[in-house]
């Protein structure tokens, strides 16, 4: 009797085990199905990009960029996270943007974009916010678009000196230039740099000798004194584990593109492939935008580009937006044509992420951007 009762026991659980194993399998199956299909619709959809509703005169200061990244967080929360790398000398959030799909958990490339390392630079700063909404509102629906957002984790920091753009000051809290502050050929008098510190309690940011031709910005006292450079350089250590890609550090107002070296002295020589590949990134946007191929004319020592490409041998970019007229000397200028300005900034984002990879491994960058209809806009007259 007990072996009978222990035979159905047996016969039971067989039975209950198999069930639990057949349901799992068809719950997987179904799993299965709705991620294909999802992937299929990534796939299927190749839609034009549209461009962000911005309108003229919709300048974001410090606050009402904070605001933005929030938005975007809470309006493509699988996309994006917002987080603080620092904080400024009079204690403002630098705050990070990431974008990438965060559903896909393939392993991917990384790459830093920055503005407003001089806060009287703000189109620099609106730049990122623009790319960010332009690179989210096309996720889903623009298969490049899409296929960045699969492949590539993007790390934008709009305002890198918030109390600069608070202040429309080109400087940071301490009256320091942040973009002579990094550990790169430091404080070199012909790099036009000079750790000018405080006379009198009043904060000399800035030299000029016009009748000898020379000037001086004030870098700080030693690299990396300032809390704001200290943030980008912890973040780009970070990516530097992270199949860290490139860097592009954007400014106004000079037209341009500009690659390594600015520095008076460069620590080595980089190599012919190097020189290639950045020879390769002026040259495609001169010749398919309206920025120039132009080198800094001037000495700088110091700069967040130098060093990157330094200290983690990417290709490392500084991006002039706007044109000479805007901004006559340094720090601050006239502010209009946002949107014409923001789309000229299009197609040189997309042409850095669509080669990624090549940027990586340094080969030469040959994927040709798509791009909407109306990008770049034809220049102003
Ligand atoms: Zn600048």
């Amino acid at each position: 009797m007990s072996k009978k009762l222990t035979h159905l026991k047996v016969v039971f659980l067989s039975i209950i085990l198999i069930l639990v194993i057949f349901t799992g399998c068809i719950e997987s199956q179904q799993e299965l199905t709705a991620s294909e299909k999802e992937s299929q619709k990534e796939i299927l959809l190749d839609l034009p990009c549209i461009l962000p509703e911005w309108k003229d005169g919709d300048y974001h200061g410090y606050y009402e960029t904070m605001q933005m990244l929030n938005d975007f967080n809470s309006r493509f929360p699988n996309l994006v996270d917002v987080f603080t790398i620092g904080r400024s000398v009079l204690g403002k959030d630098i705050k990070c943007i990431r974008i990438s799909n965060e559903r896909n958990i393939t392993e991917k490339y990384t790459c830093l974009i920055d503005g407003c390392i001089h806060g009287s630079e703000w189109e620099a700063g609106e730049a990122c916010l623009y790319f960010s909404e332009y690179l989210l509102i096309n996720f889903g629906n623009n298969k490049t678009v899409t296929n960045i957002l699969n492949k590539t984790v993007v790390y934008i920091v709009p305002l890198m000196n918030p109390d600069g753009r608070d202040n429309d000051d080109r400087y940071n809290g301490n009256g320091i230039d942040l973009n002579r502050n990094f550990n790169i050929d430091f404080g070199r008098l012909r790099g036009h740099c000079m750790p000018l510190g405080k006379i009198l309690g009043r904060k000399i940011p800035y030299l000029s000798l016009p009748r000898l031709n020379l000037w001086f910005t004030n870098c700080g006292r030693r690299p990396f004194s300032e809390p704001e450079s200290q943030a980008i350089r912890d973040l780009m250590r970070f990516l530097d584990s992270q199949r860290f890609s490139f860097y592009m550090n954007c400014h106004t107002a000079t037209h341009s593109i500009n690659t390594p070296w600015s520095a008076f002295k460069p620590p080595f020589k980089m190599t012919s492939q190097e020189s290639i590949v950045y020879d390769t990134i002026r040259k495609w946007v001169s010749e398919n935008t309206e920025y120039e191929d132009r080198q800094l004319w001037y000495k700088a020592s110091g700069t967040a580009p130098d060093w990157c490409f330094k200290e983690f041998r990417i290709p490392s970019v500084t991006f002039e937006i706007l044109s000479m007229d805007y901004e006559p000397g340094s720090g601050g200028g006239k502010h209009d044509n946002l949107v014409h300005w923001m789309k000229t900034t299009i197609p040189i984002f997309m042409f850095m992420l669509e080669n990624v990879e090549n940027l990586y491994s340094w080969e030469i960058p040959d994927i040709v951007p798509s791009l909407p209809k109306g990008v770049p806009p034809n220049p102003l007259k």
